[in-house]
């Protein structure tokens, strides 16, 4: 924990913690240093965690790094951060993201840019920026974040760290504050294949306050990782690779890796994907639509910022979103309204549930003959802060990639794989099967 303080301290111009559990943690690692030596110590005995500014965390402040909920304390303990902290794990402080978790920069939070540790100038990914930049420069040993389109997946790959996003329904979201409640996961930064599976397997699973979250049993996936794989059939889709904004390092590494599995005597196989280009629009008609209905809640009543300048109910309403909102969820509101409203509802909402069924079925037919399907994680390597500031469509392509497996709800992980010529990391993607975790982990450990 000292270690790891001295690492928050010295780079704080990173801007990731918003908050640091100094003395919580110390007296943490004080207790489980005794719960060890009775031998009673949990399975992450003195992991040092980092939790993304969304998650629930009884007695500690939860902002989703907005002016809305500035100083809002939670009220309890989302599973996922409990079976953490029954196992013993130390959380080390609050990470900063983009505003409910809505951006692809860091660049939203209401509390400044966080900065990837590669170089200051240039972002760390979002929406889990922080929760990035936090494993990265070894402030903590893993975070967990939230990933709706790729929000634990992209920021690894421009921060070289390891990025898990599960099946949908795997962890339970209850105490995740909600954005697109048909897309949200929990997602795990680390720096080994091995924390990620372990925590996985300590976090997910049936608990009773989230209707969907899976009975399935969890495998132990941090014991399954050394099994010796048969030879793997691989799906790289061509429409990734062809894509106009792909960047050509990016592209050049992803095919040295190629001809590396090849080597390994891996079979890999170009395949069509011909709704690559629907994918962005479905995700982000969907998402907006389902973000403006999850956010009704912040009225200024229930929960946070109250503006002083209403003169009455309605204008306290508007005014407490007006002014508690940042301009990136504004917009995202606006948009999920209007693709709801009764005249346009079917022409974008019904319209864009029946593409991703057509995704979902196209891609599900890929992984009945693919053990896996790979691409880059993302079209090119952190770009400059405020580069995409301005364009916000711009900014929504940085998700190209990672938005198909949430959009079919399948997991899906980003691995490092080198450096362009600045020295930017770079990330490879894969997707595998609805509950196929483990072999996402084993396959993506022999790669690294
Ligand atoms: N960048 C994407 C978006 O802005 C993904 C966000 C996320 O996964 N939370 O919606």
């Amino acid at each position: 924990v000292k270690y790891y303080l001295k690492n928050i301290e010295q780079q704080k111009e990173l801007n990731a913690f918003l908050e640091v559990y100094q003395e919580e943690a110390l007296q943490e690692a004080n207790r489980i240093d005794q719960k060890l030596k009775d031998g009673t110590a949990g399975r992450l005995a003195g992991m040092v965690v980092a939790l993304k500014d969304v998650l629930c965390h009884e007695g500690h402040e939860l902002s989703c790094s907005s002016k809305m909920l500035k100083g809002f304390q939670s009220q309890f303990t989302a599973p996922a951060v409990q079976r953490l902290l029954a196992e013993d794990a130390i959380v080390i402080g609050r990470v900063a993201c983009d505003e409910f978790a809505m951006g692809s920069s860091n660049e939203n939070s209401a509390f400044g840019p966080v900065r990837n540790a590669a170089d200051l100038n240039k972002v760390p990914g979002g929406s889990s920026g922080g929760s990035a930049v936090a494993v990265q420069a070894d402030c903590c040993l893993l975070s967990l974040g939230s990933d709706t389109g790729g929000s634990v997946r992209q920021p690894a790959a421009f921060t070289g760290t390891i990025g898990f996003k599960p099946t949908y329904s795997r962890i339970s979201r209850y105490g995740l504050v909600a954005y697109a409640s048909s897309f949200d996961t929990i997602g795990i930064i680390s720096r080994s294949i091995e924390d990620n599976a372990l925590v996985l397997e300590i976090i997910a699973g049936y608990e009773e306050q989230d209707s969907t979250v899976s009975r399935k049993e969890v495998p132990a996936y941090s014991t399954q990782l050394s099994e010796e794989g048969r030879v793997k059939k691989i799906g790289l889709i061509r429409e990734t690779m062809e894509s106009e904004g792909l960047n050509e390092e990016v592209k050049a590494k992803t095919l040295e890796k190629i001809d590396a599995l090849k080597a390994q005597g891996h079979q890999v196989e170009t395949v069509e994907f011909s709704l690559l280009d629907y994918i962005l629009p479905t995700y982000y008609i969907l998402t907006t639509a389902e973000a403006s209905s999850n956010l009704s809640r912040y009225d200024g009543v229930k929960f946070g910022y109250r503006s002083p300048n209403g003169t009455d109910l309605e204008s306290m309403y508007k005014k407490s979103r007006s002014e508690g909102f940042g301009e990136e969820v504004k917009r995202r509101i606006m948009l999920g309204t209007f693709v709801l409203s009764a005249s346009y509802y079917d022409a974008y909402y019904t319209k864009a549930q029946k593409v991703r069924r057509l995704v979902k079925d196209q891609v599900d037919q890929l992984l009945s003959e693919f053990d896996f399907l790979l691409m880059p994680t993302t079209p090119t390597t952190a770009f400059a802060i405020g580069e995409h500031s301005e364009d916000p469509l711009e900014m929504y392509l940085a998700d190209i990639y990672t938005v198909l497996a949430n959009v079919c709800g399948l997991p899906a992980i980003s691995i490092p794989n080198g450096e362009d010529k600045d020295g930017m990391p770079i990330g490879l993607q894969i997707v595998g099967g609805a509950f196929k975790e483990a072999d996402l982990y084993a396959f993506s450990k022999k790669l690294l």
